[in-house]
């Protein structure tokens, strides 16, 4: 079909649309007579060279859903369409991909909302509704139009030149929605692209306006934050707009270097983010790097100071651990296994570097891997990012007693097993052995067992820990069962 409005083509990139699956929306489109593009994430990706991508999102100038149901029809898998009436919007899956489909628009926001009231619109009105200019950037689909780019806010001059934009007045674009300003940190970080300063201030005039979005989706972009190279990025620019302090006191709150009589901490905030930019050097983890932003959290409460020893955080591992469900709460982050294992993690996060202060004996390593468990690992990937010193003989010094402890690690475990304790005496046996119902006297007989493999003085083994077990009895007053 012809396509109707005049377009400014700045180059095509047929390239972008080797996929079967363009084709595809391309004859569905001819076949409706409406217009179509590929608008968004994909293309800016694609001319990122980002690698292949997850979901495609398409425009149709017209129905978006009846032309979800017509590439359906035409693909040979025959997919399901879900349908989403209140947003007009349609989305089936091909080819590992998720395919989108909405019907151009054009929004209008209320105060209080992040949810426009929607009109039906021109392309146009579409790419003015978009976030960022690299996030406008569409390729045409129709016969005559395929792959012509239609670039409206020179998105691909800022991907050229790494900047994120507003294509309307970004005082309109955030105060609209919100979540944009969430957004447009994470694209800075994920991409590595500046925020254009503009951008910005606006964003810092607008930062309460972040009360708005839910927490869901706040949460949303904080992971993926986490999750890029380099999160400390988007974490400073959430510091410096004024967002954290409304998202993440509790960081926040870790600024600043005090001085009393000369002596100094160190600024635990900025010492957060380096470790986190440490760790996810070594783990794609998410859970494992929200441990690395939190680990220090509880050093704000607990900070004190003495006139003999300076500055002391007292306690505040386990304060941390305290406070990481209230902010997990607060921010409905899962209050499962994952907010455990972080709790665990902030925790124990001293427990490493307490062992390499003192000699590295057998009994504290054989501890700290009782104690840690299948996390002993993660433990030590987050004490050994812990290391932020900008002296390099103490940056040495601390790596080679971590490498102590692991070396040490290894032996106690091959020798010991204690990483899944399992008591090498059981309750049944013991109440076999005495002819005892449960009672008091089986959990002090256990405690004696567990700790004396922790100290070293028994061997992990089941006839060691029965010839304790006798002897721990008799003190009791235990008398053993005998046989007939
Ligand atoms: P990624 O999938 O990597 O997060 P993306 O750019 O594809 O990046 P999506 O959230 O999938 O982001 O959204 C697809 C497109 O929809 C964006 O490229 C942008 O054009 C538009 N978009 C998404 N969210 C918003 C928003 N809050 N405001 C304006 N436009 C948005
Ligand atoms: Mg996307």
């Amino acid at each position: 079909m012809e396509v109707s409005k005049e377009i400014k083509v700045v180059k095509n990139y047929k390239g972008a649309l080797s996929h079967n699956i363009f084709r595809i929306i391309s004859q569905a489109s001819e076949e409706l007579e409406l217009e179509s593009y590929v608008i968004g994430g994909y293309v800016r990706d694609h001319i990122l060279k980002r690698g292949a991508p997850k979901d495609i999102d398409i425009v149709a100038v017209g129905s978006g859903i009846e032309l979800a149901k017509k590439v359906a029809e035409i693909l040979p898998h025959k997919p399901k369409v879900q349908v989403f009436k209140n947003y007009g919007t349609a989305m089936l899956r091909a080819y590992e991909m998720e395919i989108e489909f909405v019907g151009a628009r054009k929004e209008s926001y209320r105060k209080d909302s992040r949810n426009p009231i929607v009109e039906d619109g021109s392309l146009d009105d579409d790419q003015n509704r978009r976030d960022f200019t690299i996030n406008a950037l569409a390729l045409g689909l129709n016969e005559n139009n395929f792959g012509n780019l239609l670039d409206p806010f020179d998105g691909i001059e800022d991907l050229d030149s790494k900047i994120i934009k507003t294509p309307l007045d970004p005082d309109l674009t955030y105060s609209d929605d919100p979540l944009r300003m969430l957004r447009a940190i994470r694209f800075a970080t994920q991409l590595n692209f500046k925020i254009e300063k503009e951008s910005l201030n606006s964003i810092t005039r607008n930062k309460s306006r972040i009360k708005i979005i839910s927490k869901e989706r706040i949460t949303e972009e904080l992971h993926k934050i986490m999750l890029a190279e380099k999160p400390s990025k988007g974490f400073s620019l959430l510091h410096k707009t004024g967002l954290l302090a409304i998202v993440l006191p509790e960081l926040t709150d870790l600024e600043g270097i005090d001085e009393i009589e000369g002596q100094k901490h160190k600024d635990n905030f900025w010492h957060t983010l380096e470790v986190v930019d440490n760790i996810s050097k070594n783990t794609d983890d998410l859970w494992l790097r929200w441990a690395a932003l939190l680990h220090d959290i509880g050093k704000a409460p607990t900070k004190k100071f003495h006139k003999k020893i300076g500055w002391t955080f007292h306690g505040h591992e386990f304060v941390g651990a305290k406070m990481v469900y209230k902010l997990f709460k607060r921010l409905r982050l899962p209050l499962n296994e994952k907010m455990k294992y972080v709790q665990k993690l902030v925790l124990m996060s001293s427990r490493p570097i307490a062992i390499v202060d003192n000699d590295v004996t057998d009994s504290a390593v054989r501890r700290l891997i009782f104690d840690a468990g299948e996390d002993i690992e993660d433990l030590m990937t987050l004490c050994e990012a812990d290391i932020t010193t900008k002296n390099p003989n103490r940056f040495k010094k601390y790596h080679n007693n971590f490498k102590v402890v692991r070396t040490k690690m290894k032996e106690v475990e091959e020798r010991d097993h204690v990483r899944q304790f399992q008591p090498p005496v059981s309750g049944e046996e013991i109440m076999e052995t005495f002819n005892i119902k449960p009672s008091r006297e089986i959990g002090i007989i256990k405690e004696t067992i567990k700790e004396a493999i922790l100290e070293g003085e028994i061997p992990n083994e089941h006839q060691a820990a029965r010839e304790l077990m006798l002897k721990k009895g008799k003190e009791l007053g235990l008398e053993v069962k005998v046989k007939l």
